[in-house]
């Protein structure tokens, strides 16, 4: 395995990684190989690329480590999270810049706690599948490198299940729950450290606290603007998984919505409904707000700088706002403005109401037959013409998607993959790959029949 390796994260002061080789599993074998992306990322593999992604053989380059965190995990502190089971081999200078390399699943590390550092097909491969669609559909996300199998069972709640390692990148592992752990050990000089290393490396225009606040606001707002817009719930959006940067990262109990209910919650673990759809972009600043917390203590002047970090904070209401309103507009084909607001209100109302499906029914606007699933409310055809006054549908196919990773599909990939049959994750890998095509296979964007539907997704081990 050949890359441009360049490792600044293993620079840093030692209090925020320990240094950690992956451990050795038995009888690796490939699964999956993303060839363009290691190709966009100037990464060349031999024959024997799955010994570097099950962590056997060691890239010529790497400096691994597994880094530090804490975290609120659903609103409780953690203090000391950290990689448990993920080990980042180090940075790779590729066509569009820096990323990181890491492998999720290779072992124990100091931040293991009881766990056995290990990942099984199941969490691995819907990582795989979903964060590859997730890019495909222009959402900032890590991604999936390269997938193998260990050759080893590992024990979970379900029985033995086969061993997998994920191989994904991203532009950064730094999360507000990486500035939690420092500012809640009172160390200011690695949160001095990792303030600095971040301005460089993900906001370089930026030099304030208040200028970090404020891009990781907008980037934020962004994203959970464009989760909704794809119906996606992250699931487990605890800060150890909030990414500074604001892209996707963490696919543990995720879903994409099938027909459409404002407050869907699919983790099993998540009772109260805090990760629920409607609700992640409270969430979303509720993290934020934790990440100015942890900032506060690099403040000179402690009062007035909760002053002006809490007006940040409170500012991501409206940046979300237009956000929202920025994605949904251009989902109906219409400008933002209080009609296209009115407009997808109604839309959404009446689609809550009808059981419709989230992603046929904006794919529907662009193939005229919406009236298919919604056309029986009340309020349609007052809607439709309004919708139809000074609407353009050119591009409406390219904005909604044909297709996206339906949790039953996944479910089905994930059992076939176990018993040795990869076909509907090839399958399902390349119609994801253009989602805004109509798969050949129509079963591919349809939604569940009832005895397919999956209730629940489970935290992500
Ligand atoms: P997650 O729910 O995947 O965001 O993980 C939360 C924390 O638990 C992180 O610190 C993980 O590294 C750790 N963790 C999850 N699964 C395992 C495992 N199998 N072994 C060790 N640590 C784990
Ligand atoms: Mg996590």
């Amino acid at each position: 395995m050949n890359a441009n390796w360049d490792n600044t994260y293993a620079s840093l002061p030692v209090e925020m990684y320990k240094k950690q080789t992956p451990t050795p599993v038995t009888s690796p074998s490939g699964l999956a190989l993303n060839n363009s992306l290691a190709e966009e990322l100037g990464i060349s593999f031999d024959n024997d690329w799955f010994e570097y992604i099950s962590g056997n053989k060691l890239p010529n380059g790497a400096d691994p480590i597994s880094q530090a965190y804490a975290g609120h995990q659903f609103g409780h502190w953690n203090p000391q999270l950290g990689d448990g089971r993920a080990i980042l081999l180090g940075e790779v200078i590729g066509s569009f810049g820096r990323v990181d390399l890491q492998l999720k699943g290779a072992g124990r590390t100091p931040w293991s706690r009881s766990g056995d550092g290990r990942a099984w097909y199941g969490p691995v491969l819907r990582e795989y599948l979903v964060s590859e669609a997730m890019h495909a559909l222009g959402i900032p996300t890590t991604r999936a490198l390269a997938a193998a199998a260990t050759g080893e069972k590992i024990l979970r709640e379900q029985g033995p299940l086969p061993g997998a390692v994920l191989c994904r990148t991203a532009s950064s592992h730094i999360r507000v729950g990486t500035f939690q752990f420092f500012a809640s050990q009172n160390d200011l000089q690695s949160l001095q450290s990792l303030f600095d290393y971040t301005i460089k490396r993900h906001f370089p225009k930026s030099k304030t606290i208040e200028d970090l606040l404020e891009q990781a606001v907008q980037k934020h707002a962004s994203l959970v603007a464009n989760w909704m817009g794809v119906g996606f719930i992250h699931g487990v959006m605890n800060t150890d998984n909030s990414h500074i940067a604001g892209i996707t990262i963490d696919y543990g109990p995720c879903a994409f919505m099938d027909h459409f209910i404002p407050t869907k919650v699919f983790s099993s673990i998540d009772r109260q409904g805090r990760y629920a759809y409607n609700n992640q972009p409270k969430m979303a600043a509720w993290n934020l707000a934790q990440l100015a917390t942890a900032l506060l203590p690099l403040a000179s002047e402690r009062e007035s700088a909760i002053k002006r970090y809490t007006e940040i904070i409170h500012g991501f209401a409206d940046v979300f706002e237009k956000a929202n309103s920025r994605v949904h507009s251009k989902k109906i084909g219409h400008e933002p403005s209080k009609k296209s607001k009115e407009l997808t209100q109604t839309l959404l109302k009446m689609m809550a109401q009808q059981g419709a499906d989230y992603t046929q029914t904006f794919r529907a606007l662009g193939e005229g037959k919406v009236d298919k699933y919604i056309g029986s409310h009340i309020d349609f055809p007052h809607w439709h013409e309004s919708w139809s006054e000074g609407v353009n549908t050119e591009d409406l196919c390219q904005i909604n998607p044909a297709i996206i990773p339906r949790n039953h599909l996944i479910e089905e990939m994930i059992n076939k993959a176990i018993n040795g049959d990869m076909e509907l994750f090839n399958t399902l890998k390349s119609a994801l790959d253009n989602p805004f095509k109509n798969p050949k296979n129509s079963k591919l964007s349809m939604p569940p029949e009832k005895n397919e539907m999956v209730t629940a997704t489970f935290c992500g081990t």
